[in-house]
């Protein structure tokens, strides 16, 4: 298995490819702009595209879809409750200034508990909401794709439309029991672990909680 990390667009967010080297198959995470770059990590990972999954449909995670569908036939993954976001991720764009192409309707309905698959690689779905009402976790094989549930040294914000800071601590209790040595790849900024996050995160020892925070 391997997780390639492509930073795209004016909000710097991770899309990830991840790839099952021994199948030579692959799946996008959040393919939020920058479509001909997400393109050429594919072609250089030697990998053919099975699938879209998308934790969440934040504008800054969905922007390249539109180009990407266009050129594969591939599923794309999203929790039926981000659907109101996911229809309007053209408005979305236009708060930031930025020109999106409206992605096409998802194909697939991710529940907690589904299992995904790549290659001849499962990975779990948790329903995580709170950032945003139909975000998930995948994880498995050692890593946790989480999204903006939780970032090296901070968490997603709660104060945008459809967020909900008591369900994002309720969220991140489930993340942080998927096991200290977890590795944890956020929506923006550098990789983490569990343990790490546990130890040094305000929002998830316990310290932003007392003080009223998330
Ligand atoms: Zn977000
Ligand atoms: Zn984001």
């Amino acid at each position: 298995m391997r997780v390639e990390t492509i930073v795209v667009g004016a909000l710097q967010e991770n899309t990830y490819l991840l790839i099952d080297d021994a199948a030579r198959r692959a799946v996008l995470i959040d393919p939020g702009a920058e479509a001909p770059r997400l393109e050429r990590a594919l072609a250089a990972s030697g990998a053919t595209l099975e699938a879209i999954w998308l934790t969440h449909a934040h504008v800054d995670h969905v922007g390249a879809i539109a180009a990407l569908k266009r050129a594969h036939d591939v599923p794309v993954y999203l929790h039926p409750a981000d659907a109101p976001l996911y229809a309007t991720a053209v408005q979305q764009g236009a708060m930031f200034g930025l020109d999106v192409e409206p992605p096409p309707p998802p194909d697939r309905a991710l529940a907690d508990g589904d299992v995904l698959r790549v290659g001849t690689l499962d990975f779990s779905v948790m329903h995580a909401p709170g950032h945003a009402p139909g975000h998930v976790v995948i994880h498995g094989h050692g890593v946790a794709f989480v999204g903006d549930c939780l970032f090296a040294g901070s968490v997603g914000r709660t104060d945008l439309p459809l967020s909900s800071g008591a369900a994002l601590a309720r969220s991140l209790d489930r993340i942080a029991a998927l096991g200290d040595e977890v590795v944890v790849y956020p929506g923006h900024g550098p990789a983490t672990t569990v343990g790490a996050e546990r130890r040094h995160n305000p929002f998830l020892n316990g310290i932003a909680r007392i003080a009223g925070g998330a």
